[in-house]
């Protein structure tokens, strides 16, 4: 056991860190031991409870409830609210567009009304649920358009979205209008507030400007809170809170149309382990209300700092003042985002890199965590230092050749071909250990990915989906043992 445990750790040793403060995307860091340690032992005792079955794992419900009743409190949830708690983000979307299709069975075409700073999350209910988007550009501040989104919203609309914040620019929707607009179309309003939804509500309690987004606003149906963001739980958890029981109803699914157990589900999985609720409900217990001020106190003192030192840099500007704890930076025409990422990847630093988009330039990403507080000046320098290499090198170029071959592709129709042939030219194919129908092989990660970004980063936003589905085709290959 020891150890197969031992390779265990040596794998993960090549993935990104979860704690000390330096990945600034996909995990999120209290900087509190204590929390940590609790999150996984509860994790463990739970590993095997099924959450299908809240009668058989009454637990699981109480842990459920206390978890919701917290979150209303958060939200200005009026005592009709309730909630579930799902696997994460995008599960909380999902079912939210599947609601809202739902309580509209008469609408034959339903559609939603986004802005188009709305998480991707959105996309995939509308490619899973059928309910086609009606994507509206947002203003020049990288917040959604109220009058356009007005105009938006028709007879098939069933839905309006709002984030709070955008997890790409980190501002907040003006929900107040957006959910009065909707409300006076009798359309529900969700408020996606996955990544903001924790800390937020105590930004506003130390006093920072928060555009109001909660139950408090008339008009908001539906709000997401992801847990596994900055509750800083395990991953696994976020919340789904209706403003009252009839708008969650056709969330919920039963089936008795067949010989086994009635079917009987909250959220999209059936079987689910406890153990991310179980982290959930006791990370939650030991930061505590009083916990979590603090713990938005530091990272929102991060983000101050971190704004100020990014615009010391001049080669770097914020894109936009973040209401949250989301900074997008942008380069100078001097050095590129992705080469930047590059450099703070090799310094142990992991920072996003973010496509051009629409109008906006590639950018770089940063979820900064109150475990980041503590190492601003070193992310600081780290950051100046990537910058100067950046400089050094210049911008990243993509042959012309590449760019060529990429605007002559067809997304709808990649080949292997296709893919072997982009692959060659972008400089890339040393990264092939094996061709992929030879079997073993597929493709070895990158070390450095400016390139490849930089090479995405021209293609359009439907042959970078291609790509990158072809790319993960071709790293997901069995380890065959040979043993039958
Ligand atoms: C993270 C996020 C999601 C999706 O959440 P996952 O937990 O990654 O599935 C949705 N919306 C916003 C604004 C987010 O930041």
């Amino acid at each position: 056991m020891t150890d197969v445990l031992a390779r265990l750790r040596a794998m993960q040793a090549g993935d990104l860190p979860v704690h000390g403060g330096r990945t600034l995307a996909y995990v999120y860091d209290s900087g509190l031991p204590e929390a940590d340690e609790v999150g996984r032992s509860a994790v463990a005792a739970y590993a095997g409870s099924n959450g299908l079955d809240p009668t058989a794992f009454p637990s699981l419900l109480t842990m459920e409830n206390d978890l919701v009743g917290f979150a209303c409190e958060m939200v200005d949830a009026p005592t009709t609210a309730v909630g579930t708690v799902t696997s994460g983000g995008t599960e909380s979307v999902l079912l939210a567009v599947q609601a809202a299709r739902d309580a509209n069975p008469s609408i034959e075409r339903p559609r939603m009304v986004l802005p188009s700073t709305a998480h991707a999350a959105f996309h995939k209910a509308s490619h899973y649920f059928g309910v086609e988007t009606v994507v509206v550009p947002v203003t020049s501040d990288f917040r959604a358009d109220v009058a356009a989104m007005t105009a938006a919203i028709d007879d098939r609309t069933v839905l309006v979205v709002a984030s709070a914040p955008s997890y790409a620019h980190g501002v907040v929707d003006p929900v107040t209008e957006l959910a009065a607009a909707a409300d006076a179309r009798g359309v529900r309003c969700h408020v996606d507030a996955c990544i903001g939804g924790w800390v937020l509500p105590y930004a506003a309690r130390l006093g920072r400007e928060v555009t109001p987004w909660t139950f408090a606003v008339e008009g908001v149906t539906s709000i997401s809170v992801d847990l596994h963001k900055y509750a800083y739980t395990p991953k696994g958890t976020s919340i789904l809170l209706h403003r009252n029981p009839a708008l969650r109803k056709p969330q919920f699914f039963a089936s008795a149309d067949w010989p086994g157990y009635t079917m009987l589900n909250a959220t999209m999985q059936s079987t689910k382990s406890g153990g991310p609720l179980a982290a959930a409900w006791a990370v939650v217990q030991t930061i505590g209300d009083d916990g979590y001020q603090s713990l938005a106190r530091d990272v929102f003192e991060a983000v101050d700092r971190l704004v100020l030192g990014i615009e010391a840099i001049p080669e770097l500007r914020v894109v936009v003042r973040p209401d949250s704890t989301l900074i997008a930076l942008a380069t100078s025409s001097a050095c590129d985002p992705f080469t930047i990422c590059d450099e703070m990847a090799a310094a142990g630093w992991y920072v996003q890199p973010q496509m051009a988009y629409a109008d906006s330039p590639a950018t770089i990403h940063l979820s900064v965590s109150a475990a980041t507080l503590a190492h601003v000046d070193d992310f600081l320098a780290a950051l100046a230092a990537a910058v100067s290499a950046a400089v050094e090198v210049g911008p990243v170029v993509v042959d012309e050749e590449v760019v060529a071959f990429i605007a002559a592709l067809d997304p709808a129709d990649l080949t292997d071909e296709d893919f072997d042939g982009l692959l060659a030219a972008s400089g890339l194919v040393s990264e092939v250990e094996d061709t992929a129908d030879s079997g073993s092989g597929g493709l070895a990660l990158p070390e450095r990915m400016a390139q490849v970004n930089a090479m995405l980063d021209v293609a359009a936003p439907e042959m970078r989906e291609a790509l990158l589905v072809a790319f993960l085709d071709r790293l997901s290959r069995p380890a065959r043992t040979g043993n039958h």
